[in-house]
């Protein structure tokens, strides 16, 4: 087994890594991140200009058109990448309502872009991660509200819920060959939140985003760095006995 000395820890050198969503929030900072470790990293979101800003003042880096829900899209980007070592399934988005007022539609969306983009990505780029000599590795971005319920998320906890069955299944289905785990946030500061309080709280952000804060026994949002810590360690040879485990990283929140 190799393991590493104090100047090479968490290293990624020579590994490339595709992170879907990589444009905005969670998926920029861990992009950021990866490089810094040392991967080439193919930042993969449906908005291509973002993605291209955060390719060019990263360097080591590249943006890809992708929308998630796509086979094609997902195919064309596969045709393309020259190997993969690291996929991180961040792609995903919210909803608001309870059983009672979540529409079909709304709720054929979510797990279009939650839970069927998890599938779909994983699937088109499968036989890449299988091909890594350095051994596969998907990181799944889950959420604490696939482990607990929140009220008027009804959607929102059935997708992330089905992304944390997803990473024991395919962990278990391919324990040989990779490794896949899932990280489950608590509430983290980034446009998605922002989003949610823009369009459901316009007139009293202030006081939502203090609850925000105080379901949160730290009292506080989470950072997109400190998810994107999460992806480098689980991404890294350090974590090499690490196989089909849910990290919440919520300030306390689900030990409350
Ligand atoms: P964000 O809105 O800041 O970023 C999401 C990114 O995904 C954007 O760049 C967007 O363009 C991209 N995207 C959306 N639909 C896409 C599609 N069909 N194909 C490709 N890209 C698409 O969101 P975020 O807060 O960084 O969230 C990222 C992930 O983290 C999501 O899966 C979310 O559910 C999860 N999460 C977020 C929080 C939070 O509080 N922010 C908490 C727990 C889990």
């Amino acid at each position: 087994m190799t393991t590493a000395t104090t100047d090479n820890a968490f290293r990624l050198d020579g590994l490339h890594a595709l992170v879907t969503g990589g444009a905005s929030g969670i998926g920029e900072a861990t992009s950021k991140e990866l490089v810094r470790a040392g991967a080439f990293v193919w930042i993969a979101d449906i908005n291509l200009s973002a993605a291209e800003a955060l390719a060019t003042s990263l360097g080591n880096a590249r943006a890809v058109k992708m929308d998630v829900t796509s086979t094609e899209s997902i195919e064309a980007v596969a045709a393309i990448l020259p190997q993969l070592d690291i996929l991180v399934n961040n792609a995903g988005i919210g909803h608001v309502g309870s059983v009672a007022t979540t529409s079909i539609e709304d709720f054929d969306k979510l797990l279009n872009v939650n839970v069927r983009s998890v599938f779909l990505v994983t699937r088109g780029l499968l036989s890449l991660l299988l091909a890594s000599p350095s051994k596969g590795c998907i990181v799944n971005i889950g959420s604490v509200a696939g482990l607990i319920g929140i009220k008027q998320r009804f959607a929102y906890c059935t997708t992330k819920g089905a992304v944390l069955a997803m990473t024991r299944q395919l962990a278990v289905e391919y324990a040989k060959e990779l490794r896949v785990n899932a990280i489950c946030p608590g509430t983290v500061e980034t446009p998605f939140v922002e989003g949610y309080l823009d369009k459901y709280h316009a007139h009293e952000k202030e006081k939502i985003r203090e609850e925000l804060k105080a379901r949160q026994p730290m009292g506080r949002l989470g950072q997109p760095e400190e998810v994107a810590s999460m992806v480098r360690y689980l991404s890294s040879r350090e974590a090499g006995f690490i196989n089909g485990s849910l990290f919440t990283l919520d300030g306390g929140w689900t030990a409350a």
